[in-house]
């Protein structure tokens, strides 16, 4: 008998002989991607069961197959039938005797995207399906990010004090986080002194109010690209003590708030926090995501964001360094698990970086793969359709 789970009573119980899983924790990593197992069914693109994955074309992803309720030496098989879309790279023929197995799938058609379906068989390669794992093989869409290192003087400081961020590094971290939603991120591989601006502000290296943030904006801004402006520090009161490191103003929003170009943000550190690169990439594409259309999850703001799991695992959660598992002053939030998958930093969870490919409709802000491409697809309504300010660096 394959099945391990002994079922002693007549109360209903679901037995899950094996499951997918993101095949690594800690850190965003495009090659071992989170998977959206939220429920089981998905309709677009039909005929897709179970958790789902994101590749883009021509690239490669680990999936973890875990035995759950059934035993190492139970015969197991992984197929596809849509070897035009997909192809497994491994493994090949019956599965080892390991409870745990990764499964290497390569996107060979892409498209907006293109669904295929990976089966777990027992007994045979032609054996009965116990299990299916959706892939969306994507064509990628490229937005462009521009980097600006901000030295901030004071007239007791002329030296200032510049941001201390490896720009690059970051960058390849938040393509991490969005490819397994189809898109990719162009930015300078090199920081160069096109990069890099000093303004002269009331204290150094310090961002403390709305004409600080264009002063900085009005030295150099670059049309068709998002510009991420790096400091060393904010000094911005706000509710409830917080300290910010980050301040995205997406085409949408930098009107409202005073912002002259839309534009993100992000600080190197606040009096507690010394960012590492996680933090900032984590930072950095979630305020993307604000760029892209995406909100909040199901849009609702503190003290009422949610605290269930898959939202505090989400990219787009209100809060990137996340409350525990006792509700904290003035939020109305008591998680069941802090860690969702990423690790803690400082002592709290970090938010994590999934994406929802899946569209459930009992959610109004779901389906953020597909909404935030629809979004990058057209650059005036992603970028801003203004004139540039200063000399725009020669690398997008
Ligand atoms: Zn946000």
């Amino acid at each position: 008998m394959a099945i391990i789970k002994e079922l002693k009573t007549a109360i209903p119980y679901r037995v899950v002989p094996v499951r997918f899983e993101r095949a690594t924790t800690g850190n965003p990593n495009a090659r071992r991607p989170d998977i959206d197992d939220r429920g089981y069914v998905a309709t677009n693109p039909s005929g897709i069961h179970g958790p789902v994955v994101g590749v883009l074309k021509d690239e490669e992803v680990e999936i973890r197959l875990r035995r759950e309720n059934i035993s190492n030496d139970a015969s197991l098989f992984i197929t596809t039938e849509d070897t035009s879309v997909i192809r497994i790279v491994r493994p090949m023929g019956q599965l080892s005797g390991s409870s745990t197995h990764i499964v290497r799938i390569r996107g060979l058609d892409g498209g907006n995207p293109q669904g295929a379906r990976v089966k777990v068989r027992f007994g045979s390669a032609i054996g009965p399906v116990i299990h299916e794992l959706g892939v969306w093989v994507w064509d990628p869409v490229t937005v462009n990010v521009t980097p600006h290192l901000v030295t901030i003087t004071s007239s007791t400081d002329t030296t200032g004090i510049g941001s201390v961020i490896d720009f690059p590094a970051v960058m390849r971290m938040v393509n991490d986080i969005w490819k397994p939603a189809g898109i990719v991120f162009n930015f300078p591989r090199t920081i160069s002194a096109a990069h890099r601006m000093t303004v002269n502000l009331a204290t150094a290296g310090t961002v403390a109010t709305t004409a600080d943030f264009n002063q900085i904006i009005q030295n150099r801004w670059v049309r068709n690209t998002i510009n991420v402006y790096c400091v060393s520090r904010f000094n911005i009161s706000g509710a409830s003590g917080l300290e910010f490191l980050g301040f995205g103003f997406s085409t949408n929003a930098y009107a409202s708030n005073g912002i002259n170009r839309p534009s993100i943000f992000l600080a190197d550190s606040s009096p507690s926090i010394n960012r590492d690169i996680m933090y900032w990439a984590n930072d950095l594409a979630h305020e993307i995501g604000h760029f892209l259309a995406l909100w909040h999850p199901e849009n609702v703001q503190a003290p009422n964001a949610r605290a269930d799991t898959w939202s505090r695992r989400n990219l787009m959660h209100n809060y990137n360094s996340m409350f525990g598992t006792s509700p904290a002053t003035g939020h109305n939030y008591t998680a069941r698990i802090d860690d969702v998958g990423y690790g803690m930093f400082n002592g709290s969870a970090r938010r994590g970086c999934m994406l929802c490919l899946k569209d459930l409709s009992q959610l109004t802000e779901d389906d953020q793969a597909r909404r935030a491409r629809t979004q990058a697809a057209t650059p005036a309504t992603l970028y801003g359709n203004l004139t540039n300010l200063g000399t725009a660096p020669t690398t997008p």
